[in-house]
């Protein structure tokens, strides 16, 4: 077999991507700085600064210059991904930070309504806060979610933040400077002490933002430890990631961008499972050279790459873009893992799509790909119960309805018991069904009322 270092090293150093690529960022403060946005009317420009003084916005000239199709704009799916849009706030809530725009420039009176606004937006759905953060000696583990038996969520504290913001983004609150909705933690020490003390761990998912904008010695600092003997049990190591799509130069030419790749190889050769969960929402992300080429050295370095997507009405509700993006991931040896539904949070007015029209997008795109691209699994809502995947929509005794299971859940034996949901065809998340057949309460529903409750262990699993 080929050894894979000196593939990466030949990489490196024969490709025409060794200049590093200067990284520009703009924020709700630049807007008027975004020569492309220049097409767009004034008062368009307006409606973006009031949406963005609300929802982060952070975008990177990468993104500006090689994603989007500015004769397409509005409509084009990679603007709508970055770019705030008026629908994404309620009448009343636009309303009123646009009028504090109008009447003031002073920023404590205008962080003062967003944060207003903010809080009426479900700044942290399915009870991140209250059910998946661990106590440990009565004190909550900061900058980790512990939710399911196998998993653990690591939120990093150097970089609670991305290459470019997505306007749709369940994560948004911990964009916006408030730190009482931030999960996160600088000490590494604190993971491994957690990881060591559960050895029902398998999986640590280094999330955020995106860990892929930290520097590689931070990160080295959170992963080498992991291949001491006490961490055995930790196989998987799953880095979540957009970056790929906002910024693959941190695969290619970075200055740190070998030390990286360094990193993951030593990783998988010491007998860890290293899966990057890539974060693509259109196939227009994956069509440039450069993030073909930062693919290619990621693969190189011996990692898989599982890609993921909310399905998003504005971006990717259409079977064929699922299809035609699965089929370019399978080509370029991406393996697709998960169709979610957008969550109950922050725009989720503008991005939602039915449930039922979830499942017809996810069948129709399945049925047009070969086997090796219907691995992905969905459309799942990641839900305060756990992640519930609808299977279907069938008619059983004269009973129309959704035909539902769990793909995780906080108690591990909920997972794949299928179970039926009345069919609505308005409802766009779990809290929207009713229980098929006449029954009062979906089979889980007593034991994690007591969970919410405090009555039972969120982690039964203990
Ligand atoms: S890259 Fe991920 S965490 Fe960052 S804004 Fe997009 S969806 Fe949210």
């Amino acid at each position: 077999m080929t050894p894979v270092l000196p593939l990466i090293k030949k990489q490196f150093i024969t490709t025409q991507y060794n200049a590093p690529e200067h990284f520009q960022v703009y924020t709700e403060r630049q807007i008027d700085k975004i020569e492309a946005l220049k097409q767009l009317s004034e008062a368009q420009r307006f409606e973006m600064k009031v949406v963005a003084n609300v929802l982060p916005f952070r975008v990177n000239r990468y993104v500006i210059d090689n994603l989007i199709n500015w004769q397409n704009v509005p409509e084009d799916p990679i603007f709508q991904l970055v770019f705030p849009q008026k629908g994404m706030l309620s009448d009343e809530d636009y309303n009123q930070m646009a009028s504090v725009l109008r009447s003031t420039n002073d920023r404590s009176v205008i962080l003062k309504n967003a944060n207003e606004i903010r809080l009426r937006l479900n700044p942290h759905p399915a009870e991140q806060q209250s059910l998946n953060v661990p106590y440990e000696d009565n004190e909550p583990v900061e900058g980790i979610q512990h939710k399911y038996r196998e998993t653990v969520l690591f939120f990093p504290g150097q970089r609670q933040v991305c290459h470019s913001f997505c306007s749709f983004c369940f994560r948004w609150a911990q964009f916006i400077g408030d730190k009482s909705l931030r999960f996160s933690n600088t000490e590494a020490q604190k993971l491994h002490q957690y990881l060591a003390k559960y050895k029902s761990i398998s999986d640590l998912l280094i999330t955020g933002g995106d860990p892929m904008v930290m520097k590689t010695d931070h990160l080295v600092a959170y992963l080498e430890p992991l291949l001491r003997p006490e961490f055995d049990h930790v196989q998987t190591i799953r880095i979540g990631t957009k970056s790929l799509s906002f910024w693959p130069q941190r695969y290619v030419s970075d200055k740190d961008s070998a030390q990286l790749l360094l990193l993951l190889e030593r990783m998988v050769k010491a007998g860890k499972h290293v899966a990057i969960m890539a974060h693509f929402n259109h196939w227009q992300e994956m069509s440039t050279p450069i993030v073909c080429e930062a693919i290619s050295r990621l693969r190189a370095s011996g990692v898989v790459i599982r890609t993921q997507s909310p399905l998003l009405n504005h971006i990717n509700n259409d079977p064929d873009v699922w299809a035609r993006m699965w089929r370019e991931q399978v080509r370029l040896g991406l393996v697709p893992y998960y169709m979610f539904v957008e969550r109950d949070t922050g725009a989720r007015r503008y991005f939602e799509v039915p449930l039922a029209r979830a499942w017809e997008v996810y069948r129709e795109a399945l049925k047009r790909v070969s086997g090796l691209g219907r691995t992905a699994r969905g459309p799942s809502m990641s839900a305060g119960p756990g992640k519930v995947e609808i299977q279907g929509v069938s008619e059983i005794n004269g009973e129309q309805v959704f035909v539902l299971r769990f793909l995780q859940a906080r108690n591990p034996d909920w997972v794949q018991r299928p179970f039926f949901a009345r069919f609505d065809p308005e409802a766009t998340w779990l809290d929207h069904l009713k229980p098929a057949f006449g029954e009062e309460k979906f089979f889980f529903q007593d034991e994690y009322d007591a969970m919410r409750n405090k009555q039972v262990s969120p982690r039964v699993y203990e």
